[in-house]
């Protein structure tokens, strides 16, 4: 029988476990580790997920502040504010809620955070960090995606993962934590041939595509773990929306585990985020000189 992973639980247990070191930090400086959460435009999808992040911020007593801007804002303007807030000694953690608008270099905006407040974990330096095996800020998605695989796998050593999609903030980032714990990592993508024969490989599965339904039941061998990151909006049966994954859910029985959309990744995403914040408020409040643009 699988197992359902519950990401949403998980979540709720790490988010709950944070609470006391909010509070202790908060006692000590006079002020709780804060986010500066930046959204411009009106995208509505955004709007939620933001929405999200600064509630599960509340949950806990994290400071969240927005920095709401209409779509039109220049990159000058955006580069300005983040310039602001690397230097605020009371803002911890900057996210720049993606996408951004098509007239804003969104690598130019994501390069200019402090590495040491980049809870998203998108900056070079800390994703050579990464690369290296030397943790700085770690993304948030496959932070969550190794937890909830750390919840379940006593050993990684040997065993065949494969991850479907090679994003910069999943896929790419997945394979290298995967291959950090000695797994034999294949990443594929939309080009990739043999698709489902290379999936039947796989010991751990985590698929990033954002394509619904796109692993089938026959393409996962019994036993396996599948962690499904997509978030597809469609429509069912009866007209309504639904949010479905990139794994045909239904037709996983003989998995070992499988993790459900909504309630799997998605939680612990933001549950990351908070880790990320709380992290970067005792990094930043341990280093005594001024805080460089390159963490020395
Ligand atoms: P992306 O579009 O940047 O990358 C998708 C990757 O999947 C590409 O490498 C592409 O080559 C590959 N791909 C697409 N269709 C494929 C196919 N048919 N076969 C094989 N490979 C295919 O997307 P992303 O930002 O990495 O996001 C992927 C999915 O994960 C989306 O559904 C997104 O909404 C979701 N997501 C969820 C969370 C979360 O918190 N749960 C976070 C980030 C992204």
């Amino acid at each position: 029988m699988v197992e359902i992973i519950s990401g949403t639980a998980m979540a709720a247990t790490i988010t709950d476990s944070l609470r006391e070191e909010v509070s202790l930090f908060a006692g000590e400086h006079g002020y709780p580790p804060t986010l500066a959460v930046v959204l411009v435009g009106d995208d509505p999808a955004s709007q939620i997920y933001v929405r999200r992040k600064i509630g599960q911020c509340a949950k806990i007593g994290l400071r969240s502040i927005e920095h709401r801007f209409s779509r039109d804002l220049s990159e000058a303007d955006l580069l300005g504010l983040i310039a602001r807030l690397n230097e605020d000694p009371e803002v911890h953690g900057i996210l720049v809620q993606l996408p951004l608008p098509a007239h804003i270099d969104s690598h130019m905006i994501l390069d200019a955070i402090n590495p040491l407040k980049d809870v998203d974990g998108f900056h070079p330096v800390n994703v050579g960090r990464l690369s290296i095996g030397n943790r700085g800020l770690l993304p948030c998605t496959p932070m969550g995606c190794m937890m909830l695989l750390e919840s379940l796998v006593v050993d990684f050593r040997g065993k065949k993962a494969v991850v479907i999609g090679k994003s910069n903030i999943v896929g790419k980032p997945v394979a290298l934590l995967l291959l950090e714990r000695e797994c034999t990592v294949t990443v594929t993508h939309r080009y990739t041939e043999n698709l489902p024969e290379i999936v039947r490989t796989a010991d751990i599965l985590v698929v990033a595509a954002g394509s619904p339904g796109l692993v089938r039941g026959d393409w996962v061998k019994p036993g396996a773990i599948v962690i499904d990151v997509g978030i597809n909006r469609t429509i069912d049966g009866d007209g309504r929306p639904k949010i479905v994954g990139d794994v045909a859910f239904e037709e996983m029985d003989h998995a070992g585990a499988v993790t459900p959309v909504p309630g799997g990744v998605g939680p612990m995403t933001i549950a990351c985020l908070l880790v990320n914040t709380v992290k970067a408020a005792t990094t930043l409040n341990s280093h005594c000189e001024p805080i460089s643009l390159v963490d020395g």
